[in-house]
């Protein structure tokens, strides 16, 4: 029977120099679920996120993901295994247009490091096909010639998420991917990660409280690297703890 957590971590642990960023985390993400990490700035959010990818390696703990320990992987493998993460600073070239973007980040996993795929006009239509369609598919098709430079702060963010669809994630880690958002671009990031979902598991860290309460099923609160709360967006808003959390920093 396949389990029903996509992703799990347990007693997961950071210290960094002596500092414990991260203390003895348990996390059971749902399979096709939008799960929040929520908590004060320094909670240990980012951390989490870069333990699971093994941006960063684990003090302790173990994570487990489709039913694999996957502790002692490299994130290369981690990411072609489909755990994908995005960044809190917006990650695309800002000299290239948006289709090349989302095409590079397609060249990138068919064909790794090699070029050898240049000399085929049919692969290259082939990959810039897909790429439209992932525009498409993020709502930015009519942006597709412009400079990535150019794009509003909003559009990179969807560009950005396009280019992480390119990997074709199973489950996809946003971290903060609201932040620095127009009331406009937070409603249409919101549909387009409810989208995105679809038949995925989605794990964000998000600040913005009306989004999660939109978009979450199930939410997880940490404070000062340890969690605090986990449960639906209504209890875990009304537990006392998660209050004095926010108003006591
Ligand atoms: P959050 O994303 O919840 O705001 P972070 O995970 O970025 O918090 O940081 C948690 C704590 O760990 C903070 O106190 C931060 O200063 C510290 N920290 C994060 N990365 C490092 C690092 N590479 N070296 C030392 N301390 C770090
Ligand atoms: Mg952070």
């Amino acid at each position: 029977m396949p389990d029903d957590f996509v992703l799990k971590a347990s007693g997961l642990t950071k210290d960094f120099k002596g500092f414990r960023a991260v203390d003895n985390v348990n996390l059971n993400i749902r399979r096709h679920s939008i799960h929040a990490l929520i908590g004060p700035n320094g909670a240990g959010k980012s951390t989490c996120f870069n333990l699971l990818t093994k941006f960063l390696t684990p003090t302790a703990g173990t994570i487990t993901f489709e039913g694999r320990d996957i502790t002692r992987m490299s994130p290369g493998n981690i990411a072609r295994a489909g755990l994908v993460r995005s960044f809190q600073i917006s990650a695309v070239f800002g000299s290239m247009t948006a289709l090349e973007n989302v095409r590079i980040a397609l060249q990138r996993r068919r064909h790794g490091d090699s070029w050898d795929f240049w000399r085929s006009e049919k692969v290259l239509a082939r990959l810039e096909a897909e790429a439209m369609e992932l525009l498409e598919a993020v709502g930015m098709s009519a942006f597709a010639r412009h400079r990535a430079s150019d794009l509003s702060y909003g559009r990179k963010r969807a560009l950005e998420i396009a280019t992480t669809l390119a990997l074709d994630p199973k489950v996809l880690l946003l971290d903060e991917p609201m932040a620095g958002m127009t009331q406009e671009d937070v409603t249409r990031i919101t549909a387009l990660i409810a989208k995105v979902a679809e038949g995925r598991t989605v794990v964000m860290v998000e600040h913005n409280l009306s989004v999660v309460s939109t978009l979450c099923d199930q939410i997880t609160v940490l404070a000062r690297g340890a969690i605090l709360a986990e449960g639906k967006y209504e209890d875990v808003s009304r537990d006392p703890r998660v209050i004095n959390a926010y108003i006591g920093v």
